[in-house]
Parts: C-alpha cells; sequence; structure tokens
C-alpha cells in the first residue's frame, strides 16, 4: 500500500488561495484515470495511434451517460481502440468498499481508493429527490468538534475524478432512483481543495460530462472570505451553503478549531458578493447541539445577524457521533430555536436527521470501518 500524502493543513487566514488539491497523486505507477481528465484534457486521448476526431467524445459517452465500467463496453470503438485506450488509461480509480442501507432509504457508501484511503458518500432520498452527499477531502483540517470526519486532521485532498465517480458509484447502485441533488458536504472542507472541486463541477456541470444543472449543486463551505470571493468568480452559478453553527465570532472558533480568525460580518459580505453575482439565495447551516448553541439567545443573536438579508437558514440537529462530547438537541428547542429565527424575519428549514440507525453522520462510517467494528 502506497504511503499517503503528507497531511494538508491549510491555514485558511494566513493562506487565503487554497491548496492546489488537483495535485494530489494516489496509485503511483497506475494508469492514469479518465475522471481525472478535465473538460479540455479529454484531448489527450487523440494521441492514441487509432483515434479519430470524436474519439474522446465516443469514449467520454460511455463513461459519463452510458456508465461504462470497463473498456469492453464501449462497442461502437474498434478493437484496436479499444486495446490502445486499455493499455493507456483506467476508467477509474475507486472501488466500492461497503454499503451501509438505512431503514430510512438513506444509504451510506464507503469508497477504497488507490492508496487504501476510505471515502463515504451518503445518499438521501427526501420526497422525489434524491440527495448525493459528496466528499472532498480524506479527513478535514477544521476540526468541528461535532464531526467524526474532522477528529484525524486533513489526509490528502481527493482529485477530481475520486470525487466525481463517488455520483458514478451512486447512481449504479440505485439505478431505479436517479440522483436529483448534490451537495459538497461529506468530509472535508470543498474551499481547501477548490481546483480539484472546481474542476469535478464543471464536469457535472457540463452537457459534455455529467449534464447536471447548476441548482442542483451546493457547495457547503466553513465561508473563510478569500475563499468566498473566489467562488464568486467562478461562472458556473452553483449554490453555496455557509456552515455559521453559532453566532459570534467566539463560538464559531471553538466549534470550529480549524477556521482560524472568524470574521461573520466580513464572511457574511463575502457570501453576499457572490448572491449578487448569481442572483442565488444563500443558504447558512446551522448544526445544533444540545445545551451548546440551541439558546433563544444563540437564535435571537442569529436573528439579528441574518434578518433582513437575503439567506435561509437550515437548521440541523445533531445526528450523534459515538466518543464525540455532545448530545442531541431536545425537539422542543429546535421548534422554539426555528420560531425565534421566523420572528426575526429569517426563512428556516428544519432538517430530519436521516440514517441514524446506521451511522451515516459525516465521517463516521470510515471512523467505523478503520476501527474495524464493521468489517464483514
Ligand atoms: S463539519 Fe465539515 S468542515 Fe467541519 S470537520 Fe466535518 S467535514 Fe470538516
Amino acid at each position: 500500500m502506497a504511503l499517503p500524502d503528507p497531511v494538508v493543513q491549510p491555514d485558511p487566514v494566513s493562506q487565503p488561495d487554497p491548496p492546489d488539491g488537483g495535485a494530489t497523486p494516489s496509485g503511483a505507477g497506475l494508469r492514469p484515470a479518465l475522471t481525472d481528465l478535465s473538460l479540455e484534457g479529454w484531448a489527450a486521448l487523440g494521441d492514441l495511434p487509432s483515434a479519430r476526431s470524436f474519439t474522446a467524445r465516443q469514449v467520454r459517452r460511455w463513461l459519463y451517460a452510458k456508465g461504462a465500467t470497463t473498456v469492453d463496453e464501449m462497442s461502437d470503438l474498434t478493437l484496436a481502440l479499444r486495446q490502445e485506450l486499455d493499455a493507456a488509461w483506467r476508467l477509474r480509480k475507486g472501488t466500492l468498499a461497503r454499503t451501509y442501507p438505512s431503514r430510512d432509504g438513506t444509504t451510506g457508501i464507503l469508497t477504497r481508493l488507490d492508496d487504501g484511503q476510505l471515502i463515504e458518500s451518503v445518499s438521501i432520498p427526501e420526497g422525489d429527490r434524491r440527495t448525493l452527499c459528496i466528499s472532498s477531502q480524506v479527513g478535514c483540517a477544521v476540526g468541528c468538534t461535532f464531526c467524526a470526519s474532522g477528529t484525524e486532521g486533513a489526509l490528502r485532498n481527493l482529485t477530481a475524478g475520486e470525487i466525481l465517480e463517488q455520483i458514478l458509484v451512486a447512481r449504479e447502485l440505485e439505478p431505479q432512483r436517479p440522483l436529483t441533488n448534490y451537495v459538497f458536504m461529506g468530509s472535508g472542507e470543498p474551499t481547501h481543495n477548490l481546483p480539484a472541486v472546481l474542476q469535478a463541477i464543471a464536469v457535472m456541470n457540463s452537457p459534455a460530462g455529467l449534464g447536471i444543472g447548476a441548482r442542483r449543486i451546493t457547495v457547503s463551505t466553513i465561508g473563510h472570505p478569500a475563499a468566498l470571493r473566489r467562488l464568486a468568480e467562478v461562472e458556473i452559478p452553483f449554490n453555496v451553503a455557509l456552515s455559521l453553527h453559532a453566532p459570534t465570532d467566539l463560538a464559531r472558533e471553538a466549534l470550529m478549531p480549524g477556521l482560524g480568525a472568524s470574521d461573520l460580518p466580513a464572511t457574511l459580505d463575502a457570501a453576499l458578493e457572490r448572491f449578487e453575482a448569481t442572483g442565488r439565495r444563500l443558504t447558512a447551516e446551522v448544526v445544533l447541539l444540545g445545551g451548546v448553541n440551541d439558546g433563544l439567545d444563540e437564535a435571537e443573536a442569529f436573528g439579528r445577524l441574518l434578518g433582513g438579508r437575503p439567506v435561509a437558514v437550515n437548521l440541523i440537529p445533531w445526528n450523534p457521533v459515538p466518543g464525540l462530547p455532545h448530545e442531541p438537541p431536545v425537539a422542543s428547542r429546535v421548534d422554539a430555536f426555528a420560531d425565534a429565527l421566523r420572528r426575526a424575519g429569517v426563512t428556516v428549514t428544519v432538517r430530519r436527521p436521516r440514517g441514524q440507525d446506521v451511522g451515516v453522520a459525516c465521517g463516521q462510517l470510515k471512523r467505523r470501518s478503520d476501527r474495524r467494528e464493521d468489517q464483514p
């Protein structure tokens, strides 16, 4: 097994440009994977001796539109071209390690990468929607006190292919229930791996790739102002969700130790710049922790911070994670919190906890698997 890449511990304050995650190698000596190609990078297939002008388009269609998993399935390619393609390229890098089906229809998906690392994605049904929660890093440097992904720091960035393959695998697992929405809310802080995340989003959004509408893609971020400004420059108008969790800088820094110095006014201003550029209403996420941030004082402080701004709040009652020092909030406090926000003129949605019976809270599946608590 190859050694993991060096730990990625970006400092979002002193290092406003997030590090280049797309450069993370894995599986040295293996053929490169087609999923790692940017839209422009597909021109490389023109180097195959039997390639024609339309070869890249054909192969890309097999990979993304038809979901081919082997070169042999590409029946409209000549045998010579299939052999050349197979000798030079892999289709994908990761392999499905395990699934965790929940009684409520949620499915946790664990994928093993070339270097032995595990990443998780979660497929969540809700009415006629099915949302895939996607990881962008192995582990996470932010270390939120309520999140299993942050307990080991960020081990490495995912490549664009490793991000995209989470969609391909989830799509194959449940072909009868198509995915409708995609949220970068799994392990990792997407703006700490922005080049790979943006490359993956470009492939997701392009008709030449997965053809997913920008409105169906959400990037959830801790919201460092410099990173938000970078997102504002991206032409694809995907949604941005801001992880606030607490209404004061001090409380945010305590809950999110890897955030660095929180600056809520600057964060909201930068996020609203993007709102002005795209017209997309901003979402703010608050994970509610019993006795920590679920009081009326916090709700009223959020109301003062967000009232009158084009921001909708998602309240997410915490999904318990064994070993972490928190309790889920009681339902009556969640309701009172939501009511206080509404009184302040803030649009609120309370998310139901999902997949609790199989423990799909962020980072939990990988942790369980690492500890061999549930080996088949
Ligand atoms: S909640 Fe998100 S930002 Fe915080 S440690 Fe987990 S993955 Fe990282």
